[in-house]
């Protein structure tokens, strides 16, 4: 039989090997930004056009290529960073793969100018597909500058499984970030659809955090700063007040190359516990500098991911070091979420006179001859069962929830309740049909047996079918408020809350302006309050960034969801007899009952045959 095989024609090798390198535009931006630090730049400019689809530039001041090295540049594995196997140990560039540039070339159309200092002109090379088009000399400043147009223009399976410009944008953006954040001493600035999104002076490693993320920024920062001989940590962690319930700004990097990685994640949470309730997210921007030598980054094409010789060792220094930039800061002690404030004694009370208790006791009380409800209790205990019961609300109507108020309003108020507190127990017993377990599920009696639900997950699809239901048929509806909500976000969160703001506005959301790194309010849809605008918000660009699934997600729909995550009752909370009815019954008047308006499964049920079968 014949041979069969045969090498790949050095095109088709280049698209194969793009698609571990470039996956999308923001991959683009990576490696040419990377390209440009390595070449020493000083001054780099980013510039795109419909979230990179159409257009990646970058231009640099850096030391520039001959006319050779223009060439060679685009060959797969033609590097100038590395000439031997050892090299891979000492690195001090970004890049040594040499395949980026190739990659690049093989899917999109790219034009390459680049002069070096003491060249009188420059080289200018097109290149579509991985085949030169025309090299040409040029007239252009020191430095380089790569236009990426149409990206994946000959793999449209590729093209079409980018997703929309707002998740595209916001890709880019977290790279920028990452550049940016990883080298203060270079300048750079960022231009999306010709309006400058960046520009970032330079500066120490606080003012480009500063920069990047607005002013609010400074007085959250806490310094890190730790030497020892396997490791350098320096830079700062969020204090535990400001953190978020969306996984914020969380940037780790070694020898000044952004990474991930879980394990030391987990070893900055650690050093939280305690601060931080489980659904909060510290924010931190820790720079570790360790011996090249110790670290392989060769085992990741985008080389995010790096093995480290000793990641015991590391966990345990970084965890420790963070640990003792927050004590060292006062910001232990100061924070307790737990205390209950109806245990904090009022300011004024330090005047009144102290009574002494009086104990009154009932020595006619008999447990087994009187009934508990017969309401001979002692006037003592019936007080104090009273405040307890008067406690148990505190703070309930000020959560702002509509679900709440509808019950505040109607009953409950705790003079009235006393009757039923100690009213006939068969009473009670009638109207029991719903019990709460944890105060996280509702247990309730259906026909055939019995129904749990998860009132967090059921909360969450009543009030998302409400919203949907008011921002399509009321629509735009809003409350005017008295005086405006000023709300402050990172650049990049403000970016997002652009694009979305048709749809926001569609809701009833009124703005009346948007700075760089400010919002300003002064109207809300009917039903939200005040002050759950910035939770609705962060989860709504949380979702965004999260990729939601499709390119053409409705705007509205993401919005009613961020509105019912953020407004349902919580796990945790309790809720009176009535309010479980309520949900159960507003649940299963829901259109969609089963699921969450994130697709989870919001009740079981479990029959009395089966609850027979675990009894035999
Ligand atoms: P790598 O960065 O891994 O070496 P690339 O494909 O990204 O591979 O780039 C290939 C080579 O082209 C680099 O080694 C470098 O010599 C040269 N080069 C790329 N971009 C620039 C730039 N902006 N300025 C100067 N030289 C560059
Ligand atoms: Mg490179």
């Amino acid at each position: 039989m014949a041979d069969i095989i045969q090498l790949l024609p050095d095109h088709v090798a280049n698209q194969i090997a793009a698609g571990e390198v470039v996956q999308r535009p923001s991959s683009v931006v990576k490696e040419l930004l990377e390209n440009a630090i390595d070449a020493e730049a000083t001054v780099i400019k980013l510039i795109i056009k419909d979230a990179g689809k159409t257009l990646v530039q970058v231009i640099d001041n850096g030391k520039g290529m001959s006319t050779t090295d223009a060439r060679l540049s685009f060959e797969r594995h033609a590097t100038s960073k590395i000439r031997t196997a050892d090299d891979l140990f000492q690195l001090h560039t970004k890049g040594f793969r040499g395949e980026a540039l190739a990659s690049i070339a093989a899917i999109a159309h790219v034009e390459l100018k680049t002069k070096q200092q003491d060249d009188e002109v420059g080289n200018a090379i097109i290149i579509e597909g991985s085949s030169i088009v025309s090299q040409d000399v040029v007239v252009t400043p020191k430095g380089t500058s790569i236009s990426v147009k149409n990206l994946f223009f000959n793999i449209p399976a590729r093209r079409n499984f980018l997703k929309s410009n707002a998740v595209e944008l916001r890709h880019i953006i977290d790279e920028f970030h990452r550049v940016a954040l990883a080298h203060p001493n270079i300048s750079f600035s960022f231009f999306n659809n010709g309006s400058e999104v960046f520009n970032l002076p330079t500066g120490n490693y606080r003012q480009r955090i500063v920069n990047i993320f607005g002013n609010k920024t400074n007085e959250k920062l806490v310094p890190v700063e730790e030497t020892t001989e396997v490791l350098k940590i320096s830079g700062f962690v969020g204090k535990p007040e400001f953190s978020k319930k969306t996984r914020g700004e969380q940037y780790f990097f070694v020898n000044d190359r952004f990474i991930k990685s879980g394990y030391l994640n987990h070893a900055i949470s650690s050093a939280f516990d305690g601060l931080l309730k489980s659904d909060l997210h510290p924010t931190y921007f820790l720079y570790l500098t360790v011996n090249p030598q110790t670290i392989d980054i060769n085992i990741h094409p985008t080389k995010t991911e790096i093995k480290f010789d000793d990641e015991h060792t590391l966990y345990a220094l970084l965890r420790s070091a963070v640990k003792h930039s927050l004590g060292q800061f006062n910001i232990a002690p100061v924070l307790d979420f737990e205390r209950d404030p109806n245990l904090d004694t009022p300011y004024n009370y330090n005047k009144i006179e102290v009574n002494n208790p009086v104990i009154e006791v009932d020595r006619s009380f008999n447990p087994f001859k009187e009934t508990y409800n017969s309401g001979k209790q002692t006037t003592a205990f019936k007080t104090q069962t009273l405040n307890n019961w008067d406690s148990l609300y505190v703070g309930l109507e000020s959560k702002g929830n509509d679900f709440r108020k509808e019950f505040s309003e109607v009953h409950f108020e705790s003079e009235e309740s006393t009757e039923s507190i100690f009213g006939s127990e068969s009473q009670v017993e009638q109207v029991q049909t719903t019990y709460q377990l944890h105060n996280k599920y509702i247990v309730s009696t259906i026909k055939s047996g019995m129904l749990i639900l998860d009132q967090y997950r059921a909360h969450q699809r009543i009030l998302y079918e409400d919203f949907l239901k008011c921002m399509t048929i009321k629509e735009g509806m809003s409350q005017q408020l008295l005086f405006p909500l000023e709300l402050h976000f990172s650049t990049t969160d403000i970016e997002i809350i652009k694009q979305l703001k048709v749809d926001l506005e569609h809701a009833g959301f009124v703005f009346s302006n948007i700075y760089n790194d400010l919002v300003e309010i002064i109207g809300l849809p009917i039903n939200i309050p005040e002050n759950e605008v910035r939770n609705i918000l962060d989860y709504l660009i949380s979702d965004v960034e999260n990729e939601v699934p499709d390119s053409n997600f409705s705007a509205t729909d993401l919005l009613a969801k961020s509105m019912a995550k953020s407004l349902a009752i919580k796990r945790g909370q309790s809720l009176k007899r009535e309010e479980q009815e309520h949900l159960v019954n507003s649940l299963f008047a829901c259109k969609e009952p089963n699921v969450s308006p994130n697709n989870k499964v919001t009740f079981i049920t479990m029959s009395v045959d089966e609850l027979d079968k675990k009894f035999i």
